[in-house]
Formats: C-alpha cells, sequence, structure tokens
C-alpha cells in the first residue's frame, strides 16, 4: 500500500486534485476538512467540538484531529493505499502519522505540494467562497487567519519530508489536466 501526502496551502487545488488522483490509482481519500464538516452537518460531538476552530479560521486542537484520522484510516483498508488531503498540518501530527503508519506496516511513500502566490490563492477562495457555502471561505479575515495558521504549524513540515528525502513539490498553476500529470509523474515513481 502507498499513503500519500498531498500537501499545500489553503485553496493550491488539493481537494479537486484528489478528485482525480484517488480514482486513477485506487486510493482513499482522507480530507480532514471534508469529515470535519460532514461531523458539524450531522452535528456529532466531534462536529461540536471542531466547529469553533474551524468557523474562526484556526486549527483543530491536534488530539481530536489525529484521533480522528486514526479512525478514518482503520475503517478503510480495502484500496492500493491512501491519499491524505489537509494532513498532516502540524509537526505533532506528522510525528503522530509516522509512528500509527508504522504500527500497520505502513508508512508515508511521499508528500506532494502544490505550489502558489499567497495573493492568487486568496481570491481563488474568495470566488470559491461565493459557491462552497463556506463560513470559513467568505470573510477574508478568517483566510488570512488560515494562512497565518499555515505558515506558523504547517510550514515547518516542508523541512520534516525534506529530511525524509519525501518532499516533491509542483507546480500549482495551471489547468487541472496538467496539474494531474505533475502530480502523476511524482505518484509514479512508487
Ligand atoms: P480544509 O478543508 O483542509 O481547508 O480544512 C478546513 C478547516 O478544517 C481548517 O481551516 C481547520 O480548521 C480544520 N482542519 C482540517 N484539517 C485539519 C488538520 N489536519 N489539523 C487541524 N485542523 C484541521
Amino acid at each position: 500500500m502507498i499513503a500519500i501526502v498531498l500537501f499545500g496551502k489553503p485553496g493550491a487545488g488539493k481537494g479537486t486534485q484528489a478528485e482525480f488522483l484517488k480514482e486513477k490509482y485506487n486510493l482513499t481519500h482522507i480530507s480532514t476538512g471534508d469529515v470535519f464538516r460532514f461531523n458539524i452537518k450531522n452535528e456529532t460531538e466531534l462536529g461540536k467540538k471542531a466547529q469553533e476552530f474551524i468557523n474562526k479560521g484556526e486549527l483543530v486542537p491536534d488530539s481530536i484531529t489525529i484521533d480522528m484520522l486514526k479512525k478514518e484510516v482503520e475503517k478503510n483498508m480495502d484500496k492500493a493505499g491512501f491519499l491524505f488531503d489537509g494532513f498532516p498540518r502540524t509537526i505533532a501530527q506528522a510525528e503522530a502519522l509516522d509512528a500509527f503508519l508504522q504500527s500497520i506496516n505502513l508508512q508515508v511513500t511521499a508528500t506532494v505540494a502544490l505550489e502558489a502566490d499567497d495573493e492568487v490563492l486568496v481570491q481563488r477562495i474568495l470566488e470559491r467562497g461565493k459557491t462552497s457555502g463556506r463560513a470559513d471561505d467568505q470573510d477574508e479575515t478568517k483566510i488570512r487567519t488560515r494562512y497565518e495558521e499555515y505558515n506558523e504549524k504547517t510550514a515547518p513540515l516542508i523541512e520534516y519530508y525534506k529530511n525524509q528525502n519525501k518532499y516533491y513539490a509542483v507546480n500549482g498553476i495551471g489547468s487541472i489536466a496538467e496539474i494531474t500529470d505533475r502530480l502523476s509523474t511524482v505518484i509514479d515513481r512508487f
């Protein structure tokens, strides 16, 4: 089994690309953001805990996120591997993921990053906010908070995965198909 981490700032196109890659490589796509939103919509305990953070554009605490991710992995061991989208987002999450995958005889195969300029992405999110119905997409202050969270807590993961020789960056600007091709070139190596 392979385990691919799809990495990138908010709005970089992770979710869009994941839809193509999961089909192409028969992967279980786990978007922690989608799982949280599903739980908020269904008013579960997890949803109630996560909601206040998400609405402010802040990260949900590690312990809540890590527990949820493990459950999602354990429920979905029937495909050729995993595509993690929006996870890990902190060093603690990355370390927990390494330990957890090791405990089930897996490891992160590669981290593939979609690179794009911040200002392009903020505009893209505001545009998406017109139809996504996501409160955290509609307010520029909340979007900026999400970028601050990224810079402070998520960006250090680039070094973390480079140190393990697992970090691959592709240009995230282009047509959807072009970007899928760029990502596939990386994934095809494994
Ligand atoms: P996303 O759909 O990936 O943009 O995530 C939307 C929001 O869900 C984020 O702004 C966070 O509040 C929360 N979230 C998603 N994934 C994580 C994660 N791995 N760690 C903490 N919070 C997360």
